[in-house]
């Protein structure tokens, strides 16, 4: 866990944070003291993320809220309930929320290829531009953003039209959000993992975990966690002169 007290009297929103690297980025932040808005479709992970926050610091008053990132609506809701309950804007934004729905091209189902972009794609845009435009509306200072693409949007992955499509996009989004948003003070920056043990990659195959596994120079699987030290990073001022970047998180899979 963190040493650190850099976000101290921050307020973060983490979408997909009941679970896998978004639990693991709203315990991070909060052990850093920061606020934390749990935001996941489900309900109760969202729940049993907000019960694991650590409360050190003066003032941290998490909450957990159900949102559908990939309806405007329920993003808008969101956005609308942070501001009632905390009469400011989150200064953070983690992406986390994702999905995947994996075929080979030749098989994959139109309405399968539509709700991974729907979620992945049009989540991330969704909530970055609800986050950008209330935090721009209250004039404050500074912000970050931080999405979670993957090392599949560089690489492609069998299995993953439509996965690896929506991670390139994001990664292409949050190029585009930092030139549009720098002149507002927020930064916005892509985090890559590899592969990460989390209920996601639970679904994979064992066959295949150890083959992708094999070509992993540090020759293992990373941990949520690790994920999230490197979101902390990007969320806080240590970061400061960065935007537009995107950071691998593989243990050098796919290095060059
Ligand atoms: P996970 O399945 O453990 O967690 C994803 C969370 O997102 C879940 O809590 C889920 O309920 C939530 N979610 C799904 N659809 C949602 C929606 N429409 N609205 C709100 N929340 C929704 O997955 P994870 O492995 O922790 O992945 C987190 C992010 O990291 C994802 O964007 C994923 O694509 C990315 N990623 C993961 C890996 C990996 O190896 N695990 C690798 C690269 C990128």
């Amino acid at each position: 866990m963190a040493a650190t007290t850099r976000l101290i009297s921050r307020l973060t929103l983490v979408t997909g944070g009941g679970s896998g690297i978004g639990r693991a980025v709203c315990q991070r932040l909060a052990s850093e003291g920061a606020s934390v808005v749990v935001a996941d479709i489900s309900e109760g992970s969202a729940s049993d993320t907000l019960r694991s926050l650590p409360h050190d610091v003066r003032g941290q008053e998490h909450m957990s809220a159900v949102v559908d990132v990939s309806s405007k609506e329920s993003v808008e809701n969101l956005l609308t309930s942070i501001q009632c309950r905390y009469f400011q804007p989150a200064s953070v934004c983690v992406n986390a929320a994702g999905i995947t729905q994996d075929d080979f091209l030749l098989r994959m189902k139109e309405e399968d290829f539509d709700r991974v972009l729907q979620v992945n794609l049009k989540g991330t845009f969704l909530v970055t531009q609800s986050f950008a435009k209330a935090l721009a509306a209250c004039g404050a200072p500074k912000g970050s953003i931080v999405t979670l693409g993957s090392i599949v949007g560089k690489v492609g992955n069998i299995g993953q039209i439509n996965y690896a499509s929506s991670k390139s996009g994001v990664e292409g989004l949050t190029r585009t959000a930092a030139k549009e948003l720098s002149r507002f003070g927020i930064r916005c920056n892509c985090v890559l993992p590899g592969f990460i043990l989390t209920p996601m990659t639970a679904k994979v195959p064992e066959k295949v975990i150890s083959k992708m596994t094999a070509m992993v120079p540090m020759g293992r699987m990373g941990e949520p966690a690790e994920v999230a030290d490197v979101c902390a990073f990007l969320a806080s001022d240590d970061s400061c002169y960065i935007t537009g970047a995107s950071i691998e998180v593989t243990g050098g899979l796919f290095i060059g």
